[in-house]
């Protein structure tokens, strides 16, 4: 099955090409594993996480301290067909590339922003009469040789030509409607390029990555994150010892232990590092009844490059309950603790421990908390094991806990500066109640609906800020500095040389600080909220910092009621990719501001209240909810129903929400919901929508 359009400018591609190397016969670069870990080469960001130890961190320093008041905008680009924009582009030679919604790749002029090809792997023809939950959302691309890498929503592992945008190869990695999706940025290393999943709460599955060869996509091996039926009998002696750790007949639910995010390639150690997934469900009573570590969820666990061989492993949050995954990003440092120089690997898991570790060994060296926990007293550095608080588990009952499943940090990424010593990390102050007492014994995750098996709330941390950017000492494990934000979900962070740390905002701020105190030196305002982190690269001598403002990810759903405060809607402001350079001049239209849904007017339907609570529990089961909004209440992601027509029409409602009329704009296709459920769910809309009118 091969799907994908690719549009290209014969005479943009020449200009590019001329302009990168003065020749159009010029041979396109063969990139490898020490042209991506060179530090000194500013004029790309070859990588995720611009080299291979992932610190987001730039030695350019023309934009500094002193100066970046005068950063404006060098050019833009409108993207109007996009959505949620989460992704960290990359540059080669001069051309930036980078991943929108719905996996659509483009290729521009990063002098520019002049389109060059753009690839469109056409998600939503693979898609169709597929039932398919989240994510039109992409973090990101990686590139290897003359090739790029990207993954699809639907489970594609995809290779383009980078000088064409022309289809190389593409592959399958897992099967479609195995109710899994992908939305985050593979992992090319030595000739391979490695990517899992995501999808623990949404099916049962039992999680692995796995690394295919460059140049072909042939499979070069696979890692199973939880082991299987052992009845099958074990892959090998690593599945046979994580086994142990588990109980009862977990593998009848998958297990879970997804990857979705956090790989790492260690070129001093040719080791790959992954995060793993939390379990599936989250509640360890019903997926390991008589408990256990369950190996290997919520781990950094060591691979080797070659061979995907177990090298060695770390648990955050053993025989996990809580969705504490530790999928978050893994970054390399060599830093001196105690006298000693240490190639250490840094992390900061949703669990809201700050980790460092030893790479070499796998040895834990410290852990300190970096945001309100209560879960855990503290990490025993004996055992390498947190000491859990009691009644932290809520079994059989409800428990205020904190972190929650969204994170002290998410897959927002931190960054390292090897010159201030510090990691900034976008950190979120929420706590949960966890209530095991509404789960039914007989509970199952059925594909495709909403499934954690113990019910949870969320919300801030009270006299606490909703946010925190804080600069964070790994060594001496304290926070230097904090800036509280009055929101969650800021965007990930770049630092460099001229002293400097950027994030992006959900208020739709870009910002600039100090990068050693913490002062805030400036900003600019980008009319929609920020979720992707900036790049910096230099071109023509001159230092270029690029950002895509799109509000995306899991909060711009508004799953959590909180999101629709900022005014971000769907199909409102434009969604851009913007490059700021000193002395930058160039203007931008202007976005609306804050736009608010407005829930339409209709007298005519009349509201059945037993077909709505009928609809209610459709919405929140069958995982409307996760686009749409809590109460029906939508942000950025998706169009707010009570303000939709097509609500108000059966059939128009049936061809969208069953038969998938409007997948190509991200909307999934679920055959499998009835007439009566689909009546159900438009009475439950209009029920919201007539509450939001009669109560404004
Ligand atoms: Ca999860």
């Amino acid at each position: 099955m091969t799907s994908g359009r690719s549009k290209i400018s014969a005479s943009m591609l020449a200009l590019a090409w001329l302009s990168m190397s003065g020749s159009i016969y010029a041979a396109e670069r063969n990139i490898d594993d020490k042209a991506i870990n060179d530090i000194n080469n500013k004029a790309d960001w070859l990588a995720y996480g611009h080299t291979h130890d992932e610190q987001r961190f730039s030695l350019l320093n023309d934009v500094n301290a002193d100066n970046v008041t005068k950063l404006g905008v060098e050019w833009y680009m409108d993207l109007p067909n996009d959505t949620g924009l989460v992704s960290t582009p990359l540059v080669v030679d001069g051309i930036m590339y980078f991943t929108g919604s719905m996996n659509v790749i483009r290729a521009v002029d990063a002098r520019t922003g002049k389109l060059i090809w753009e690839y469109d792997p056409e998600v939503y023809k693979v898609l169709e009469g597929q039932q398919q939950v989240m994510w039109k959302d992409s973090r990101g691309i990686s590139t290897y040789g003359d090739k790029l890498f990207a993954g699809t929503w639907d489970g594609r592992l995809i290779a383009l030509d980078r000088a064409t945008g022309k289809l190389v190869w593409e592959t399958r990695t897992f099967p479609l409607g195995s109710g899994l999706h992908i939305n985050g940025a593979p992992k090319a290393f030595k000739g391979k390029v490695l990517i899992g999943n995501g999808g623990s709460e949404v099916s049962p599955n039992r999680a692995y990555v796995t690394a295919y060869d460059t140049e072909t996509g042939k499979q070069a091996w696979r890692f199973y994150i939880v082991p299987g039926n052992p009845a099958d009998g074990f892959e090998d002696a690593t599945q046979e010892m994580a086994a142990k750790t588990w109980t009862g007949e977990w593998w009848k639910r998958g297990g879970g232990g997804n990857t979705w995010h956090g790989l790492t390639y260690d070129e001093d150690f040719k080791t790959v590092y992954i995060g793993t997934g939390n379990g599936s469900p989250w509640n360890r009573k019903l997926r390991s009844p008589e408990g256990g570590d369950n190996l290997f969820l919520c781990s950094i666990v060591a691979l080797d490059a070659d061979t995907g061989q177990y090298k060695w492993h770390y648990q955050t949050s053993p025989g996990e309950t809580w969705d504490y995954n530790s999928n978050m990003d893994i970054v390399l440092a060599d830093i001196t603790v105690d006298n000693k120089p240490i190639k250490a690997l840094l992390h900061a898991p949703k669990n809201g421990f700050f980790y460092v570790i030893n790479r070499e060994t796998g040895k834990l060296v410290s852990a300190e908390p970096f945001a309100d926990v209560n879960w855990a007293t503290h990490i025993d550095l004996k055992t390498g094991r947190p000491v859990e608080r009691e009644g932290a588990r809520y079994e059989d009952g409800s428990e205020l806990v904190y972190p929650t499943p969204w994170g002290a940090h998410s897959w927002h990424a931190m960054s390292y500066n090897p010159t201030t010593g510090l990691v900034y990390i976008p950190t979120q102050n929420l706590q949960s109640v966890y209530d095991d007492t509404s789960v039914p014994k007989d509970w199952k995750l059925e594909k495709y609906n909403l499934g954690t098996g113990v019910g949870f709330s969320m919300e801030k941390i009270p006299n606490r800020s909703w946010g925190t950017l804080q600069a964070w000492d790994p060594i001496k494990q304290k926070a230097v500095w904090k800036v509280d934000q009055d929101f969650p979900w800021g965007a990930g962070t770049l630092t460099t040389a001229g002293n400097l740390v950027f994030q992006g905002e959900p208020t739709g701020l870009f910002k600039a600080y100090d990068a050693k105190t913490g002062s805030l030196l400036w900003k600019y305002d980008a009319g929609l909220g920020i979720s992707a982190p900036a790049i910096t690269y230099q071109l023509d001598g001159k230092q270029m910092i690029s950002l895509l403002v799109g509000f995306g990810g899991g909060w711009a759903s508004n799953l959590t009621g909180v999101a629709d405060k900022y005014g971000w809607s769907y199909g409102a402001q434009t969604r851009r990719l913007i490059t700021f350079s000193l002395d930058g001049k160039v203007n931008i239209p202007k976005q609306p501001g804050a736009v608010f849904a407005q829930p339409l007017i209709d007298e005519g339907f009349q509201v059945d209240d037993v077909k709505a609570d009928a609809g209610a529990a459709v919405y929140g089961g069958k995982t409307c909810v996760l686009c749409h909004g809590a109460g029906a209440v939508a942000a950025a992601m998706a169009p707010d129903l009570r303000a939709s027509l097509a609500v108000l029409d059966k059939d128009g409602f049936k061809s969208v929400v069953h038969d998938g009329a409007r997948l190509r704009n991200g909307m999934p296709a679920f055959p499998k919901l009835t007439d009566d459920e689909l009546t159900a769910l438009r009475h439950y809309i209009r029920r919201e929508a007539r509450k939001a009118i009669h109560t404004d």
